[in-house]
C-alpha cells in the first residue's frame, strides 16, 4: 500500500506516519526528515536547502523528487511507503506518479488531515515550549511569521493536491483536530477498507 498523508503544517503528519510505521510496518517517507537530516549532515542539499527551510518556503521540485526517487529504490519500500510532506506540488505529485508507474506500483489512497488555521498556530506554540522545557532547540522555521508563511504556501502550492487526489478517486479526508488516537482510528479505518 502506498499512501500519501498531506495536511498544513502541523497537522499531525508526522505523528500519524510514525504510528502507521509501528503499526502496518510502512515505512515513513518524509521530506522534510530527510532535508533536516542533510542539514544536519552539512551536505550540500543540506546547505542549500536551509535558508529556504528557515523561511518556510518549498525546498525545489527536482530536488525533492530526487531525494524521493532515491528512497524509493531501497528495499523497504518494496510493499508500499507512507509519503509525510510530498508531494507537495502538482509537479511533484505528477512526478511521484510517474515514478511509481516504473516500477509497477501507484498511490492507493491521499488522506487530507483538515485541521482549523488558529489550532495550527497553537499547536506550533506548544511544540516550541515544549521543545524549550525539553532542553531542546525548537525548528528553526516555528517562529509565528515563517508558520504564517508555510501556511500561505500551503493553500497556495499544495492545497491544489486535493483536487488533483479526488479527481483520481483516491482522496480521503480526515478531521485532524481529534484527539491523535481517533485521527489514527479514522486513517486505519480508510486502509481497511481500501485494501
Ligand atoms: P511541516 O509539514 O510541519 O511544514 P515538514 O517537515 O514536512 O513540516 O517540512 C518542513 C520544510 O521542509 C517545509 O517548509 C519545506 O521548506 C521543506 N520541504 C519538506 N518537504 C518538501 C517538499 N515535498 N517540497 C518542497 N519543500 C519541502
Amino acid at each position: 500500500m502506498n499512501l500519501v498523508l498531506f495536511g498544513p503544517p502541523g497537522a499531525g503528519k508526522g505523528t500519524q506516519a510514525k504510528l502507521l510505521m509501528e503499526h502496518r510496518s510502512l515505512p515513513q517517507l518524509s521530506t522534510g526528515d530527510m532535508l533536516r537530516r542533510a542539514i544536519t549532515e552539512g551536505t550540500e542539499l543540506g546547505r542549500n536547502a536551509k535558508a529556504i527551510m528557515d523561511r518556510g518556503d518549498l525546498v525545489s521540485d527536482d530536488i525533492v523528487i530526487g531525494i524521493v526517487a532515491e528512497r524509493l529504490n531501497q528495499p523497504d519500500c518494496a510493499s508500499g511507503a507512507v509519503f509525510d510532506g510530498f508531494p507537495r506540488t502538482i509537479a511533484q505529485a505528477e512526478a511521484l506518479d510517474r515514478l511509481l508507474q516504473s516500477l509497477g506500483k501507484k498511490i492507493d489512497l491521499a488522506i487530507e488531515l483538515k485541521v482549523n488555521d488558529e489550532v495550527l498556530i497553537e499547536r506550533s506554540a506548544n511544540r516550541v515550549k515544549e521543545m524549550i522545557a525539553a532542553g531542546q532547540n525548537p525548528r528553526a522555521d516555528d517562529t509565528p511569521e515563517t508558520l504564517r508563511n508555510r501556511l500561505d504556501v500551503y493553500y497556495r502550492n499544495t492545497a491544489p493536491l486535493i483536487a488533483y487526489y479526488r479527481n483520481q478517486g483516491k482522496l480521503k479526508t480526515v478531521h485532524g483536530m481529534a484527539p491523535i488516537p481517533e485521527v489514527t482510528k479514522s486513517i486505519a479505518a480508510l486502509l481497511d477498507g481500501a485494501s
